[in-house]
């Protein structure tokens, strides 16, 4: 049998445009010309309106996103040790967050990495991989033997799955949601530490791999602003933000969650850093409600509060109304907030721009009781690097009631 042929395509002027500026997606729309059809996972190779080559990527026919592009300029083999390349490359551009206070971090984050639609995180010795796309699946055998052999070599190796991969999976019996692919199955969930504190991520179940790591450099800002704080952390999913602030010495910290599991997992979080005296002595205090809610008619105020919603626009067509949301709940937060009290609120919703969701804080605080002063913004940390534009999802700004000098140390 002779091999077949490899997958030739050519593309409309404006999307060759975009592969040559680097974009990694090509649409199935922008598509002009098909060599045959093409199978998940396999090299597609793209030429330019003069017939030369112009990228390489693997071909998904299941998405309208039909080619994820790997590598565009000169030709080379796409293989399994370009792909292992790419991933010690990765690694290695977090090197230095990985240390003996942080072993919970995001080594590849898909396209931002140069390998569209896969993530991996690392949870201690457990490693976890997430595919967005069926396109890794033919090669997940040897990344993940990539993996066992990279340094330091991962106890466990667990497969995350998409809602969309789960769906195209689901008579097949090779690979499933939470199935482990080197080593045990863990006991219960997988604990790690993350700047000196320790947390659970249950990494079989849990939302995207466990635990949301692109938050660490917001909360460790937290730390440093809780001292003799009554904190809210709403949305808090299992504490995170909680942990950093009872250890910067806030008075008490308010988790509040629409979701019982998550508040329990907060608790157990708390119990694994009671080794910590600020932490073990502080006031904890676990909600379940929905923030808009509670917010609306609490009378209780606090001196920081944290907003961090799940994404209001998972589409473009949501943009205007999360933009709404966030002025809104802004608002009902501003109420809530003593004088010279601090708001940290986050965005994680990729249809809404930086901007966007600065000026409707902004907004909402202009429009507030007390003069607000703008403390910091911030967007995405090392181990979540952005190079394309509708990668950038997570922004952050921070606003402090009152009219007193800036803090020095920001
Ligand atoms: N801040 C968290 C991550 C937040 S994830 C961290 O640092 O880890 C979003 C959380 O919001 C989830 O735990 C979800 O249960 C919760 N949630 C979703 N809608 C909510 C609502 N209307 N009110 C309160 N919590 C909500």
């Amino acid at each position: 049998m002779t091999e077949p042929k490899l997958l030739h395509i050519r593309l409309g002027p404006s999307a060759e445009g975009q592969v040559r500026s680097g974009h990694p997606w090509v649409y199935d729309k922008s598509i002009r010309e098909q060599s045959r059809p093409g199978t998940a996972g396999e090299i597609a190779i793209i030429f330019d309106s003069k017939n030369r080559f112009l990228a390489a990527g693997l071909y998904d026919p299941h998405s309208p996103i039909r080619v994820r592009v790997l590598h565009c300029g000169k030709p080379l083999a796409i293989d399994p040790l370009f792909l292992a390349a790419r991933l010690k490359e990765s690694f290695e551009h977090r090197r230095e967050l990985l240390d003996a206070r942080t072993n919970g971090l995001r080594l590849v984050h898909g396209e931002n990495d140069g390998l569209p639609g896969l993530v991996v995180d690392r949870y201690a010795s457990t490693l976890v991989i997430k595919l967005y796309t069926s396109i890794w699946l033919v090669w997940l055998p040897g990344l993940v033997q990539t993996l066992i052999s990279s340094e330091p070599s991962p106890d466990r190796i667990v497969l995350r799955l998409s809602r969309n991969v789960q769906d195209l999976l689901k008579d097949q019996p090779t690979y499933h949601d939470g199935k482990i692919l080197h080593g045990s199955i863990p006991a219960q969930s997988v604990v790690f530490q993350e700047s000196g504190l320790h947390f659970e991520a249950d990494v079989l179940r849990g939302q995207k791999t466990g635990f949301f790591l692109d938050q660490r450099e917001n909360r460790q800002y937290v730390e440093t602003i809780s001292a003799g704080s009554d904190v809210l952390n709403t949305f808090s999913f299992s504490g995170g933000f909680s942990l950093y602030a009872a250890r910067g010495g806030a008075r008490s910290v308010t988790d509040l969650d629409i979701s019982a599991h998550a508040l329990e997992g907060a608790r157990r979080n708390f119990d694994l850093n009671t080794g910590d005296k600020s932490i073990s002595s502080v006031r904890h205090e676990r909600v379940q409600a929905n923030t808009f809610d509670w917010l609306a008619q609490t009378d209780r105020r606090f001196g920081l509060i944290v907003l961090d919603p799940p994404s209001m626009a998972k589409r473009e067509i949501e943009r205007a109304r999360a933009i709404e949301a966030y002025q809104h709940l802004t608002t009902l937060a501003l109420k809530r907030l003593r004088p010279n009290g601090i708001l940290v609120a986050a965005s994680c919703s990729a249809h809404v721009t930086a901007e966007e969701f600065f000026d409707a804080v902004r907004s909402a605080c202009s429009q507030g009781k007390s003069p607000m002063q703008e403390l910091r913004v911030s967007r995405h940390p090392k181990d979540h690097p952005t190079t394309f534009q509708q990668a950038a999802y997570l922004k952050c700004i921070v606003m402090r009631s009152g009219t007193q000098t800036r803090n020095p140390t920001i």
